[in-house]
């Protein structure tokens, strides 16, 4: 019991000199906290004795947790270019200085500057959307996830909309395409079967409760042997013959041809465009290369429509992610496609990502046993399933470490790597140029 004597007093303790220089409102809290439970620690008997330098430092270790930020950058060396547990896509350094400036001052978000009125928060981007793609009109969303709720709740609510068996796919964060139709108030008509779906399929699902011809990329998977499916092409034809409305959520949407054939698999928005379709949804942070949202493209009276709806509201986008994406926007306008940090990682030739390799090898060759080695990657993001890209990586060992050992100390220096063939990779493909020297300063540290 004596030891509950000991107890120091909040208000004395939290005027202890080693705690000058921080929040006082928030030492108190902590304090208070810590004798709280030292008192429960005492009744329980778990401790014999009290160390005040020792509660101390807990108090600042405490503190000092709370006041660092969870949210950190780290190296991204797992050569994944849009990894969604690594934030996706990159925002280009410009753009966002930009995008501050808009932020950190009033602006014109919905205020018509010639007129002197109100103005409408999505022009800005309109007219970009409709240089770029050929669109009519155009809306933009929190993330591609509330585009096609959004797009299924205007047109679809007790109405049908016809996918194809083979498209019903999850696509990992709880986003499965049947269950958010039905969130949506849509009735799915499933057509066709797992591997196969062909033209007649659409036509003789269509009847007079028919809203909506509806394709959704599959992301993550691939479907092989046996197989056929019916391009957009065509099913743009078949709603325009039935007097339906065609809608295509393309997932990651690139804009332009990809490299490495990819293309040929995948066609771009600007591809699809020429089909003339009624509406097409894409991610703005996937092969886009911008900030997250969902963008909405289409036939203007369609747009005009989903504006009505009062779901906007609660999915709109800030003036920030406005700003980055009409940025991103007016780059692929102005054919700047290094300024978006998506594609150039994506262009960069594997001749200069040796180069890069080859360099670092060089910088830690004494430290560590490492390789260059000429490999595979994935885009990732759910863009472009199962289609490998060529990359080179360093393959990293040190002593008889073991693999996961290695990974888990890069780790703990927000440098995240990939481990292939029981050898830790640190993959080129997925990092900046300007990391090169972080990445050697980090291995010196970890290997000293
Ligand atoms: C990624 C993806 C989505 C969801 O997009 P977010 O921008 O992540 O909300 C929807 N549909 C498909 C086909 C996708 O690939």
């Amino acid at each position: 019991m004596s030891l509950l004597k000991s107890i120091p007093k909040v208000d004395k303790f939290i005027n202890n000199k080693k705690f000058n220089g921080f929040s006082k409102s928030l030492i108190t809290k902590l304090s208070k906290e810590l004798i709280v439970n030292l008192r429960e620690d005492i009744l329980n008997n778990k401790i014999d004795a009290i160390n005040e330098e020792e509660l101390i430092q807990n108090v600042i270790n405490k503190y000092n947790l709370l006041i660092s930020p969870s949210l950190q950058s780290v190296i991204n060396a797992t050569g994944i270019i849009v990894h969604t547990n690594l934030g996706r896509s990159l925002i280009n350094e410009e753009s966002f200085n930009k995008a501050m400036k808009v932020a950190t001052s009033y602006n014109n978000l919905e205020y018509d500057l010639e007129k002197g009125k109100r103005g409408e928060r999505y022009s800005h981007i309109v007219k970009t959307l409709q240089a770029l793609t050929g669109c009519e009109d155009a809306i933009v969303v929190n993330n591609n996830a509330s585009a096609v709720f959004l797009v299924l709740n205007t047109f679809c609510k007790n109405k049908e909309a016809v996918v194809s068996r083979g498209e019903l796919v999850e696509i990992g964060g709880s986003f499965r395409v049947p269950d958010v139709m039905s969130q949506s108030g849509a009735i799915l008509k499933e057509i066709g079967t797992t591997n196969k779906t062909h033209p007649k399929d659409y036509r003789n699902a269509v009847n007079e409760n028919t809203s909506m011809l509806m394709k959704v990329h599959k992301s993550n998977y691939t479907i092989e042997g046996f197989t056929s499916e019916v391009p957009y092409e065509e099913v743009v034809e078949i709603a325009k013959e039935k007097n339906v409305i065609d809608y295509y959520d393309m997932g990651s949407g690139h804009m332009i041809d990809l490299p490495f054939n990819l293309d040929q698999a995948e066609p771009s928005i600007l591809k699809i465009m020429q089909y003339n379709p009624s509406l097409l949804s894409f991610s703005g942070d996937k092969l886009l290369g911008s900030v997250q949202a969902g963008v909405i493209i289409g036939k203007k009276e369609l747009i005009e429509e989903i504006k009505q709806n009062q779901l906007l509201r609660m999915l709109r986008v800030d003036k920030i992610t406005l700003a980055l994406l009409e940025d991103n926007l007016t780059s692929y306008l102005e054919n700047r496609l290094d300024d978006i940090p998506t594609l150039k990682m994506l262009n960069t030739s594997v001749i200069e990502l040796e180069k890069r390799a080859r360099s670092l090898k060089e910088a830690i060759n004494d430290i560590c046993e490492c390789e260059v080695i000429h490999t595979q990657t994935l885009i990732g993001g759910g863009t472009t399933p199962n289609k490998k890209i060529p990359t080179v990586a360093l393959s990293i060992s040190y002593k008889n470490y073991k693999a996961n050992k290695i990974e888990q100390m890069f780790r703990k220096e927000n440098l995240i790597t990939r481990i292939e063939n029981e050898k830790v990779l640190i993959d080129f493909r997925s990092i900046k140029e300007n990391e090169i020297y972080k990445i050697e300063a980090i291995i010196t540290k970890v290997f000293k």
